[in-house]
């Protein structure tokens, strides 16, 4: 693709990244068929080569964003389909990243825009107040419908995610070592994140005992906290980098001190998040080094366990799971085999979901700030996981496991609780009446 920006206009290092990207695309449209906005809407605005041009547009004439862009932008989901599809590698997420900030510093949203977005990016990224939040949500959570009729739908979207159960306190694992079991094969880092522990504690209770009882040692470093992938992906650029500096801090002392392998995440989308801080910290020359260095050492937990030697494992129930991968594991890290295979490893029967490759329309705040696509989407991804007659769904994403449970009866859990059940661990707690069923039929 042509492009005409000034030598003043590519003196900016981002502008200057970005021409790289847009020159790199082709304008073939194969993305198009796999973008889960076009394939619903059939506009080529929704689309990602009809937002690239969009974005082109916006940074060439160096404008304030208009609303045309910022209506399309905020439609898109950053799944990153359209750069698995694309045969000539054009880095869509890095261009949307920068337009994301862009429209952030140049245009004034709606006032109740503003502020949702604003409690979005305070919430969802405090431990303390994401609980309050939510058990202020189980308490409003009976009105959604009302409030939904009467057209305020982010709100409602936003009940309806709201767990059924209030949350225990959530337990503050930073600082925490936990000891390998036998002899010590290797010290990882674990992401205890914003959100996780308090929608799914579970998790990471998981990894860690599945990680402990395969010899591996594992610290929750003291002073992390919240990736930054959250407001990165509401363009609030300052508050992500902050967050990425903060737990590179956090990283850079466990590497330089005990030493860690790998920095291990269990929630996809804060992977692939954490595997960009060297991009993202590219220009800061304090943090340019420490920031590729803690990317290179990022890894999703199934990258991190294909590569142990398992011990002897049979699946507690043989149970058929549907396996859903999130898109920020499957396009945004490329990692597509290891959780099945680990899955097939110990003994379960995996079905891969029809249309795999579309988003089911969590995508971080997506399913808040637009939970009409973000429903249609989920509505899709559900019948093409009923379709399988699956006993359960693993995904390795906390955001798509909420989108898929609100949706659907068949339990939704996280790859490493299943893999931590098959090798000893506790039956996750949404499999529990089904594994009893399956106990007292045996
Ligand atoms: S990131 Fe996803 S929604 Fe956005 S343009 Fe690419 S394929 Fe479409
Ligand atoms: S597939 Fe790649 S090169 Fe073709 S239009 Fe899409 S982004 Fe451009």
């Amino acid at each position: 693709m042509q492009t005409s920006f000034t030598l003043a206009q590519l003196n900016d290092p981002q502008v200057a990244s970005s021409e790289k990207i847009l020159r790199a695309c082709v304008h073939c449209g194969f993305c198009t068929a796999t973008c889960p906005t076009y394939v619903l809407l059939g506009d080529e605005l929704d689309s990602p080569r009809g937002r690239i041009y969009l974005i082109k547009e916006m940074l060439e004439q160096d404008q304030p964003a208009t609303r045309e862009v910022v209506k399309h932008v905020d439609r898109c989901l950053s799944c990153l389909a359209c750069m698995t599809t694309c045969p000539s590698g054009v880095h869509y997420m890095h261009l949307v990243d920068h337009a994301r900030e862009r429209i952030e510093k140049t245009y004034k949203r709606p006032l109740i825009d503003r502020a949702l977005r604003e409690l979005l990016a305070r919430v969802l990224t405090d431990t303390g107040l994401f609980r309050l939040a939510v058990v202020a949500g189980l308490i409003a959570r009976p009105f959604a419908p009302v409030l939904h009729l009467v057209g305020l739908r982010r709100i409602a979207a936003m009940l309806r995610l709201t767990p059924r159960r209030r949350p225990a306190p959530p337990i503050d694992r930073t600082g925490k070592v936990y000891p390998a079991q036998g002899k010590r094969r290797g010290r990882v880092g674990l992401l205890s994140g914003c959100i996780n522990p308090v929608l799914a504690p579970s998790t990471n209770e998981a990894a860690i005992r599945l990680l402990n009882r395969h010899g591996v040692e594992v610290v929750v470093a003291a002073g992390e906290g919240c990736c930054g992938s959250l407001v990165h992906h509401m363009g609030r650029e300052e508050e992500a980098l902050a967050q990425a500096r903060n737990n590179i801090d956090a990283w850079i002392r466990e590497l330089e001190g005990a030493g860690l392998d790998a920095i291990l995440v269990t929630v996809s989308g804060c992977g692939t998040t954490i595997k960009d801080y060297g991009f993202m910290l590219r220009n800061d020359p304090a943090y340019a080094t420490k920031a590729a260095r803690i990317s290179a050492r990022a890894r999703d937990i199934t990258e991190y366990l294909a590569t142990l030697d398992w011990a002897e494992a049979a699946a507690p129930v043989p149970l058929t799971i549907a396996y859903h991968a999130a898109c920020s594991l499957q396009h945004g890290q490329k990692v597509l085999r290891e959780p099945k295979d680990l899955l097939g490893k110990v003994g379960f029967v995996v079905k891969d979901v029809p249309e795999g490759h579309l988003c089911c329309g969590s995508a971080g705040t997506y399913n808040i700030l637009q939970p009409a696509l973000a429903e249609r989407l989920r509505e899709r991804k559900i019948a093409n996981i009923e379709r399988l007659k699956p006993d359960a769904v693993a995904a390795g994403n906390i955001g798509c496991i909420t989108q898929l449970a609100t949706g659907t009866g068949v339990p939704v859990v996280h790859t490493v609780e299943l893999l931590d059940w098959a090798t000893g661990g506790p039956v996750p707690e949404p499999l529990a009446s089904l594994a009893k069923r399956a106990a007292s039929a045996a």
